[in-house]
């Protein structure tokens, strides 16, 4: 096969794309419509009945998209993708897919907070049930598998506390059962880690961060290892319920994927730095980041990452009130959640992020009210630094003169 021959570097600048097929575009054309014209009345028939190739309606397929679709299919080694509204939108089109009322899902300790309200509702309305499994070893994880369990839903590193979940160890148990794996991958982006290698049946990314880089878009991308499946996704749970990318939004991604490589690596870079700043620093009581040799994943990072990425979260020696001080001090660091874009973002996920995990499962997952979470962005890590250090300076002083 054609694909998968070329290094990550060059796939995601032309993969998915020629431009000997639209004019010498080097660009991918925007196709910013919502249907397709068909020549005759039975060519028209012919594409709905699926025996002829080609466009219809933008719910069901786009050039635009399709370019991305292709390209993230190669960089995730799938054989399927689909391009979604939001990563949200990409989470719900595989549960609904792979779940039907009475199931059961086995999901990491930690997931992004959204997955976590659309696990309670399906809990509430369809009676899927689920359970936050400690997936640190085979045995805990085979002691949350029922004979109702239908997906394995894996978040690896965890946000916000970075623990990294052994993919090839829940594969391995899952394929023996026949449970299928999704992995969602956002933190780690495909030049990180790739799940479907590891033995995962689907990853999913919220493209709106590293994917994006540029915070300029909210979408979703969804790779699957069966072609069929993906085909079946598309024409059921993605256009029925209908949460696809805009034209505009893909052509964006498809700009922003392919700095990937050398954005990644940047991020990395950086969060190395600023991990070795704060870890060292008086005002910091502990910190959080796959990189640091007395994380609990420090090893499994190494095995199953590239490099420990781009996120780290670190508790500050005091109170949430400290906290969020700390916060409006910064100058040039935003406060804002979402990360993977070129500015440095801090947020406070017991306030922000995580604000819906009720306060005791926040606190079993390592969510105390003094964490807070850096996206390390491309700035000169110097810079970030003096930021954290002029705002640490001020909330010092302030707590001294407040004894
Ligand atoms: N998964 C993770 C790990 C996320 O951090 C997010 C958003 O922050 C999502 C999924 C949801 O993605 P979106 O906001 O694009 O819907």
């Amino acid at each position: 096969m054609e694909r998968n021959k070329k290094r990550f570097e060059t796939e995601v600048v032309h993969t998915g794309y020629d431009s000997s097929h639209y004019q010498g575009s080097l660009t991918p054309p925007l196709f910013q419509t919502s249907t397709f014209t068909f020549e005759n009345a039975a060519q028209g028939e012919k594409r709905f009945a699926g025996q002829e190739e080609g466009y219809i309606y933008s719910r069901l397929g786009n050039p635009t998209v399709k370019v991305l679709e292709d390209r993230i299919m190669t960089l995730e080694h799938g054989e399927g993708a689909l391009a979604f509204g939001s990563g949200m939108a990409a989470v719900s089109a595989v549960l609904f897919h792979l779940l039907k009322s009475g199931d059961h899902v086995v999901c990491s300790r930690g997931v992004y907070g959204c997955t976590f309200g659309l696990l309670e509702m399906m809990e509430k309305k369809f009676s899927i049930t689920h359970e936050y499994a400690d997936m640190s070893s085979e045995e805990l994880l085979r002691q949350a598998i029922t004979e109702n369990t239908a997906c394995i839903y894996v978040e690896t590193p965890i946000n916000p506390t970075m623990e990294c979940i052994d993919l090839k160890m829940v594969c391995q148990v899952a394929m023996e059962l026949e449970i299928p794996v999704v992995v969602d991958n956002t933190f780690s982006s495909p030049y990180l880690q790739n799940p479907i290698k590891l033995g995962a049946d689907f990853v999913l990314h919220s493209a709106t961060k590293y994917i994006c880089g540029h915070g300029d878009v909210v979408g979703g991308l969804l790779v699957g290892k069966s072609a069929e499946e993906m085909q079946e996704i598309r024409m059921t749970t993605q256009k029925d319920i209908g949460g696809i990318m805009s034209p505009f939004d893909a052509w964006l991604l498809i700009r922003g994927i392919k700095t990937l490589a050398v954005r990644m690596d940047r991020h990395c870079d950086n969060a190395e730095k600023i991990a070795s700043y704060l870890k060292a620093h008086s005002m910091v009581k502990a910190i959080h980041y796959p990189g640091d040799a007395d994380h609990p994943s420090f090893r499994m990072a190494k095995d199953q990452m590239k490099r420990p990425g781009g996120i780290l979260s670190f508790e500050i020696n005091g109170t949430k009130e400290m906290a969020q001080a700390f916060m409006d001090e910064l100058n040039m660091i935003k406060i804002a959640v979402s990360l993977g874009d070129a500015e440095t973002l801090i947020q406070h996920p017991s306030t922000m992020t995580h604000s819906v995990v009720p306060p005791e499962v926040r606190a079993k997952m390592g969510i105390t009210d003094s964490l807070l979470r850096l996206s390390v962005g491309l700035e000169s890590w110097e810079d970030i630094c003096e930021d954290l250090e002029q705002a640490f300076k001020k909330v010092e002083k302030r707590a001294v003169q407040m004894q």
